[in-house]
């Protein structure tokens, strides 16, 4: 049975980490990336705000070497799910089961004025950047703010908002600068009221201005000014912006999207398409876009694929868990614990913010990159 595995993100990784486990050598698994590297999406924060660089926080894939799997560095030009047959710029693979995991794609050019007057934070190359936009900011009015929905790791603006505030107060810069984030939902964590309170009460106590049901539309360079989608306007100096995000184009084009997304069953992962599944950022699934929702849904699809190739008639199906950490500054970590399940709405327990916690989310990323690129990393 060949497997062909696009993107090497959170849950390509992991879904051929677990093929080769479970069947060594006896799989013939084909993973595809343009990059020659992965990031965690939390190391684009500790790169800016300084805390690490942007070579140490990258996993190169000639170190991920697995029984059975096969990574080719390549661009994906074409998808035929019906085929199953993927075009690259290094030939062409045909798979008896293909698994799209491509992730989302950022577009900040979608957004008038952002690329001209502002920063993104959501890409590699923009994180990176505003390290030294922040390192040589000498305070005045940030404005941390998302231009549309949905959006990757929804707490990701609500932690960079603490962390910019921190990052101000150490330098001694923060009595001067004001900090307000835009954030589209009412709350900052919708399927946690407690997460929610704890974060509104830390904005609260930091002086963070809280601006929820907004969306940023555009930002006015000349003028220094955010517009909102209702028309507001709000003053800013330094703008950090989540883009907008899409499919990547080689998946528009492949006839797999509606309503711009790839839907799959909720309970297996599978497209429309027989044995072509979809997995992480590119679906619809219904679960919030994040490393480790699409890390659920690959041990599903694997689960999947080895009760295939064994004529296995059982194997698991997606229960919609997953556990997010959120950074609060002051070294201090909270944890979401938060189920979706199709037609439910979400359930969540949260623990408050503590320096355990921090210490927890550090061996979530130890225990990943051990399993995924077998070498020992801390993340900073
Ligand atoms: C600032 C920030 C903080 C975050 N923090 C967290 C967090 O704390 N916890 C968490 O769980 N999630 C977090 N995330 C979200 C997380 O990074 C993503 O949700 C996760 O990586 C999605 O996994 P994926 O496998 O679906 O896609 P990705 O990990 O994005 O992988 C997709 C892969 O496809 C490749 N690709 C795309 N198009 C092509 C093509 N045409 N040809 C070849 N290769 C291609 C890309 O190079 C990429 O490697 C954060 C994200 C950001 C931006």
């Amino acid at each position: 049975m060949r497997v062909v595995v696009l993107g090497a993100g959170f849950g390509g990784l992991e879904l051929t980490t677990r093929l080769s486990e479970e069947l060594g050598a006896e799989a013939d698994v084909v993973l595809i990336d343009r990059s020659d590297s992965f990031v965690f999406g939390f190391s684009k924060l500790d790169v800016m705000f300084g805390r690490t660089t942007g070579d140490a926080v990258a996993h190169l894939y000639r170190d991920f070497v697995k029984p059975g799997v096969r990574f080719v560095q390549t661009e994906v030009r074409g998808i035929d799910p019906a085929a199953r047959k993927v075009e690259t710029d290094a030939g062409a693979f045909e798979a008896d089961v293909l698994v799209v995991a491509l992730g989302a794609d950022l577009d900040p050019a979608a957004t008038p004025g952002l690329v001209e007057g502002g920063h993104e934070f959501y890409t590699e190359e923009g994180a990176f950047a505003a390290r030294d936009v922040l390192a040589n900011f000498d305070g005045g009015r940030v404005v941390v703010g998302v231009t549309s929905t949905p959006f990757k790791c929804p707490p990701a603006p609500s932690e960079t908002a603490l962390l910019v505030s921190e990052y101000l107060e150490e330098r001694g810069l923060r009595e001067q600068s004001e900090v307000a984030l835009v954030m589209p939902m009412g709350v900052p964590i919708p399927p946690s009221p407690d997460a929610s309170a704890a974060l509104l009460a830390a904005f609260a106590e930091r002086g963070i201005a809280w601006h929820g049901d907004a969306q940023v539309r555009a930002l006015d360079p000349n003028r220094k000014v955010v517009v909102m989608a209702d028309g507001e306007e709000l003053p800013y100096d330094l703008f950090l912006g989540v883009p907008v995000h899409r499919v990547p184009d080689v998946v528009a084009e492949s006839g797999m999207c509606v309503d711009g997304w790839v839907p799959v069953d909720p309970l297996t992962l599978e497209t429309r398409f027989p044995d072509v599944y979809a997995i992480g950022d590119v679906t619809s699934v219904g679960t919030p876009k994040a490393g480790v929702f699409a890390e659920g849904q690959a041990a599903v699809v694997a689960d999947a694929i080895v009760a295939r190739h064994r004529a296995d008639a059982d194997a698991a199906t997606y229960g919609g868990r997953g556990i997010c950490y959120i950074e609060f500054g002051g070294d201090e970590v909270a944890r979401v614990d938060v189920t979706f399940l199709s037609g439910q709405p979400p359930t969540g327990r949260f623990d408050q913010p503590s320096v355990a916690y921090t210490a927890d989310k550090g061996e979530f990323a130890t225990t990943r990159i051990r399993r995924w690129f077998g070498r020992e990393w801390k993340s900073y």
